[in-house]
């Protein structure tokens, strides 16, 4: 009797203890337990940002995890390019330009990207914070240029970023330091590239002309592009 019991003892035990140590994961490793923006980075952090698109209440309860002001505006969007479910941000850790309407999965990446990317990098090229963001907007009813498609800024799920000033007063352009032998310049790509982490397009200078100012970095594409 006992003997006939052994493998499914076993087996039931093996289940058990993979449960235990599956909830005691951290947070940031376990991809069920709800996105916070203050956790660090980790491969299922990906998993988590896809989620925040397929699944408002999960995006919803990370958002009020992130240090950012935002209030909802129903009222935005038209009939051409419907906002169901937007907030305009009006600040987060670092100062911006000015305000700009998100959807609820480019606010939590764009908080995300502020604390986990642009700050750290700031910090490693030039031992200094970020001191201010400038942005070219995020919301605009239009299609991809040159195409017939919707652009991710119709669906307010992408903001155009143009400078990165810093707390020494300098200020870090797209246009001009993307080239850079410098720092700025190792500063940018750098930032491009990791910003590829946290957002689902990501495109700059190097993608075409029409991003020879600014990052794009989306949240709307069903296909990442990095570039
Ligand atoms: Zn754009």
């Amino acid at each position: 009797m006992l003997r006939r019991l052994l493998w499914p003892t076993i087996f039931a035990l093996i289940l058990i203890s993979a449960a235990i140590g599956y909830f005691h994961l951290p947070r940031q490793y376990n991809p069920f337990a709800p996105l916070h923006v203050a956790d660090p980075l980790t491969p299922v952090t990906a998993f988590k940002l896809r989620r925040l698109r397929d699944d408002p209440e999960y995006c919803t309860a990370a958002l009020t995890t992130a240090p950012l002001r935002s209030v909802p505006r129903p009222d935005a969007g038209n009939a051409e390019c419907p906002l169901p479910d937007v907030v305009q941000v009006q600040s987060t850790a670092i100062p911006l330009s000015s305000s700009f309407l998100a959807s609820c999965p480019l606010a939590v990446s764009y908080a995300l990207w502020e604390s986990h990317v642009l700050q750290p990098l700031a910090q490693q090229h030039f031992t200094q914070d970020v001191r201010r963001v400038t942005h070219l907007g995020s919301y605009a009813c239009r299609n991809v240029r040159g195409g017939t498609r919707q652009s991710e800024h119709a669906s307010a799920n992408a903001i155009d970023i143009s400078a990165i000033a810093l707390g020494n007063g300098r200020s870090i352009s797209v246009e001009k330091h993307w080239t850079d032998d410098g720092a700025a310049g190792a500063f940018l790509r750098a930032l491009h590239r990791r910003s590829c982490d946290i957002f689902i397009m990501a495109l700059g200078p190097a993608y075409d002309a029409a991003h020879h100012n600014h990052f794009h970095f989306g949240m709307g594409g069903r296909f990442g592009l990095c570039r």
